[in-house]
């Protein structure tokens, strides 16, 4: 069956992505060739992002958050767009993603489980304030609350736990789709990547520029750009 076939007798979509479906918008994903991972830095973005380094070193951590993480400009691109249609469709229960960048809320979707959190919440760690992404990104150093508590994005660093309601509501979804796409990520990051393994469905689709772990297993694996790849699908509206 072609993807488009595929997508037209299924009745609840759900879709799994990560950084690889907002490389279309500009934002480049960790793993491929022009990705964070393989460009040079002292200190790995592993070992960046991580909760230890966080609280060790916050200016360091800011200095990076700031110029790599916070791509503020970025717009939602086709994929984004397609996936927010078919949910108004009532095609697709719900988006479960990885990344950070609220790309696809800003598309339209509605149900997204956001793994990973949020560049777009940003609290005070002392009395909980809440802060927009704006003021981090016109902080300098480390981002201070009135109160003078730190401001922490409400990410998931390396070494911190996943929200458990998020969690929950990701494996719900994908326990009743069925179809699960999944797209744009390497399925190297756990726990994120075990939730596929909740999937019961008829049709399980993986569009990645890589081969993942999980190709053998899919009914059909598109090796394109998932941005051009949904583009080229009706939005059934
Ligand atoms: P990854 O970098 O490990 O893998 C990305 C995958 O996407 C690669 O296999 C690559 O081949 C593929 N890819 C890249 N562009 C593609 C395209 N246009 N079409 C199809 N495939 C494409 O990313 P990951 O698996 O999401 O794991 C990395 C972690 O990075 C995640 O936890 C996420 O939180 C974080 N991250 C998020 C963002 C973001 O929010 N946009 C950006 C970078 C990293």
């Amino acid at each position: 069956m072609t993807l488009e076939e595929i997508v037209t007798k299924s009745k609840r979509i759900v879709f799994f992505g990560g950084a690889g479906v907002s490389t279309e918008s500009g934002i480049p994903d960790f793993r491929s060739e022009d990705g964070l991972y393989r460009q040079k830095y002292a200190v790995p973005p592993e070992t960046i992002l991580s909760a230890s380094y966080f609280h060790a070193h916050p200016e360091q951590f800011f200095a990076f958050y700031r110029d790599k993480m916070l791509p503020l400009h970025a717009k939602p691109n086709a994929a984004h767009k397609k996936l927010a249609a078919w949910e108004r469709a009532g095609k697709l229960l719900a988006v479960v993603t990885q990344n950070i960048d609220g790309l696809h809320q800003a598309a339209g979707s509605r149900c997204v489980f956001e793994l990973h959190g949020s560049i777009h919440r940003n609290y005070c760690m002392r009395c909980g304030k809440f802060y927009p992404a704006s003021f981090l990104a016109e902080s300098s150093g480390v981002p201070v609350c009135t109160c003078g508590g730190i401001v922490k994005p409400d990410v998931v660093l390396y070494g911190e736990q996943l929200d458990s309601e998020t969690v929950n509501g990701a494996v719900d979804a994908i326990a009743a789709a069925d179809t699960l796409i999944v797209a744009g990520t390497s399925l190297t990051v756990y726990p994120a990547a075990g939730f596929l393994d909740y999937f019961r469905g008829d049709e399980l689709v993986l569009i990645n520029r890589d081969a993942t772990p999980l190709d053998g297993a899919c009914s059909l694996v598109i090796r394109q750009k998932v941005g051009e790849t949904l583009a080229a699908l009706p939005s059934f509206l």
